[in-house]
């Protein structure tokens, strides 16, 4: 039966059809539809891990177990998921184990653009590469079969064009999960130096099995003198770019970019084109087999950002010396309006960041950031740093420890929080670095659609009074409160020891889905014109996207935007702001606080 699916869904629906019984993952953008779309089979063991490494483990003792099992990530994701990830390969698997990363080439969402199918060659982990949604149903199915029938981890990569376009696909129904049973093997999964050195060994003699299994992934279509090697959404580019230059050529087609298939040097020419999105990894190896190649490698095709089809015609284009150049694409008349990154209006987080900004006034603060929504302070000027999942209190540390000039102040969401700071705690309890560490727990993943966060069943307090971090919880939508516990909790890291400030309250975009569904509207907020007094906190400071600076300085609220937190009202000095309903107020802050 035919559905209108997103790879991701596909991917889950393939993993479905061939009987996965556990699945784990981490939300990340482009990936998060395969467990979203996994969750919705009760009779399946489907969670969301709170890192990436513990979903791989997840799966990976599940396969281990026999059971059919699949871990999903965006690409970074696998960096966290690096040491549980090579050590399959060594043990192997018993049932099926399939790790899904989905790529995120020109960084829509992302803080770099690492290609994933390294990885496989580093670990010997063989990689399947799907061009669209139907292929991916196709591949989850196959892989997670290959995986058991050669008992070795398999990876499967997607990338944004492919996980997040939708085609439809034909879908088979799901199996019976297939569970299965431990059995005791020391020297196989103990992987102590003379167990290890015994199954490297054995990993290598896969290896070798795995590039006969790739020529089952690979097809040669079509004639011609022109032989165009292409893997993943590069396929699809390469033959609409072919036909648009009106060029026969050969496409062999790559399904298992790692390790390619050794029978690759039978179908190829003395010199090929090569397609592909990402890094020149299929490109490398047939290098390696001593093919000749134009690729990426020498800048027929840009090395950065997503394939388009613009660049694989011109690439194509310079490759086959057809001097073909696009005319560039006719400027919209109207062009949109710039956006700089802004939090969503009347989002705690806003609150936290004005509340940290009164506290830190007059001083040396190093805004220490981390990868979430979040990371919008940028726009309040208190992101200075943000690298990765947990380089706020990480990268934090190290700063406190050289500068001693400045204060740390480290901000990270919940999500992250829980994700990768936990050892960090630790160490910034044990070496005593002094660091106002801000947990800004909205209690959900938001940025990557609201997951549920672990905060709700282990609140940080209670990790904090383990630990025994001094820490005080605020709700940032009351913002006096705030100010003056963010100022103590400033003096107390300068004084030497760690503080921590839990600053809770719902993301207001799942309180405003709550208030819908409830049939509630929030009130809204106004200016009261001849009150305003043009001072700009309102806009320059707090920085609620709602409210808008007239031309005479004024403050104005877009009433289509305001969500209602009363926060500016708060702020304003001259008490200019109020809300159009004033009964409400109390009643909304209620049911955003239950969201
Ligand atoms: S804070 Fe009050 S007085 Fe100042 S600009 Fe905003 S509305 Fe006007
Ligand atoms: S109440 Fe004020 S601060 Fe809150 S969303 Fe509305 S305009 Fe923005």
């Amino acid at each position: 039966m035919k559905h209108l699916l997103l790879g991701n869904e596909a991917i889950a629906y393939g993993a479905l059809s061939a009987g996965v019984a556990v699945a784990a993952g981490y939300p990340g953008t482009p990936s998060s539809e395969i467990i979203e779309t996994l969750l919705e089979f009760k009779d399946r063991k489907v969670y969301w891990a709170s890192n990436e490494k513990t979903a791989v483990e997840l799966a990976y003792g599940a396969a281990l177990a026999g059971a059919r099992a699949l871990a999903a990530m965006k690409h970074v994701g696998l960096n966290v998921a690096a040491d549980p990830f090579h050590s399959a390969a060594y043990t192997g698997v018993v049932g099926g184990l399939l790790i899904v990363t989905a790529d995120d080439p020109h960084m829509w969402s992302s803080q770099n653009e690492q290609d994933t199918r390294w990885y496989g060659l580093q670990s010997y982990i063989p990689v399947l590469e799907p061009s669209e949604p139907q292929e991916a149903f196709k591949m989850a199915k196959d892989g997670l079969a290959l995986s058991e029938s050669l008992e070795h981890p398999v990876l499967l990569r997607s990338t944004t064009r492919v996980s997040h376009v939708r085609a439809p696909v034909v879908v088979e129904p799901p199996a019976p999960p297939k569970f299965g049973k431990f059995s005791r093997d020391v020297e196989r999964y103990v992987l102590v130096p003379q167990n290890a050195r015994r199954r490297r060994a054995d990993v290598l003699r896969k290896w070798e099995l795995l590039k006969d299994f790739s020529a089952r992934f690979m097809s040669v279509e079509g004639e011609g003198d022109v032989t165009v090697v292409a893997s993943g959404v590069g396929y699809l580019y390469a033959v609409e770019a072919l036909e648009r230059l009106g060029v026969k050529a050969r496409i062999v087609k790559i399904g298992m970019s790692v390790p390619l298939s050794k029978k690759v040097v039978d179908v190829v020419t003395d010199e090929v084109v090569v397609v592909e999105e990402g890094d020149p990894v299929v490109e490398t190896q047939l290098r390696v087999m001593g093919i000749k190649t134009k690729g990426k490698i020498d800048g027929f095709f840009p090395q950065s950002g997503e394939l388009s089809l613009r660049a694989v015609v011109e690439g194509l284009s310079k490759a086959l010396g057809l001097g073909v150049k696009l005319a560039d694409p006719a400027k919209p008349t109207l062009q949109p309006p710039p956006r700089p990154p802004y939090l969503c209006p009347g989002c705690p987080h806003m609150g936290t960041f004005y509340a940290l900004k009164l506290a830190g006034a007059g001083q040396k603060v190093v805004w220490s950031g981390d990868i979430g929504c979040y990371t919008l302070g940028i726009n309040t000027g208190q992101q200075d740093l943000a690298t990765h999942m947990g380089s706020s209190i990480g990268l934090g540390m190290g700063i406190a420890l050289s500068d001693r000039e400045k204060l740390v102040v480290a901000t990270i969401g919940d999500s992250t929080f829980y994700h990768a700071a936990l050892p960090q705690l630790i160490d910034l309890k044990t070496k005593k670095i002094p660091l106002v560490l801000v947990v800004m727990d909205n209690e959900y993943t938001a940025m990557t659609g609201g997951q549920p966060s672990p905060s709700r069943a282990v609140p940080a307090e209670r990790l904090m009074e383990a630990i025994g971090i001094k820490h005080y919880v605020i709700d940032p939508v009351d913002v006096k409160r705030s100010v003056e516990v963010a100022k103590r909790a400033i003096a107390e890291a300068k004084s030497g020891e760690p503080v921590a400030l839990i600053s809770r309250r719902p993301c207001v975009l799942e309180a405003l889905r709550a208030a819908r569904r409830s049939g509630f509207k929030p009130p809204k907020y106004y200016v009261v014109s001849d009150r305003c007094r043009s001072c700009g906190i309102c806009y320059n400071l707090l920085k609620c996207y709602a409210i808008t600076k007239l031309p005479d300085g004024k403050a104005w609220i877009d009433p289509s935007l305001c969500n209602g937190c009363s926060m500016c009202a708060q702020v304003c000095p001259y008490d200019a702001i109020k809300p159009a309903e004033p009964d409400k107020v109390s009643k909304w802050l209620e049911l955003w606080s239950q969201a």
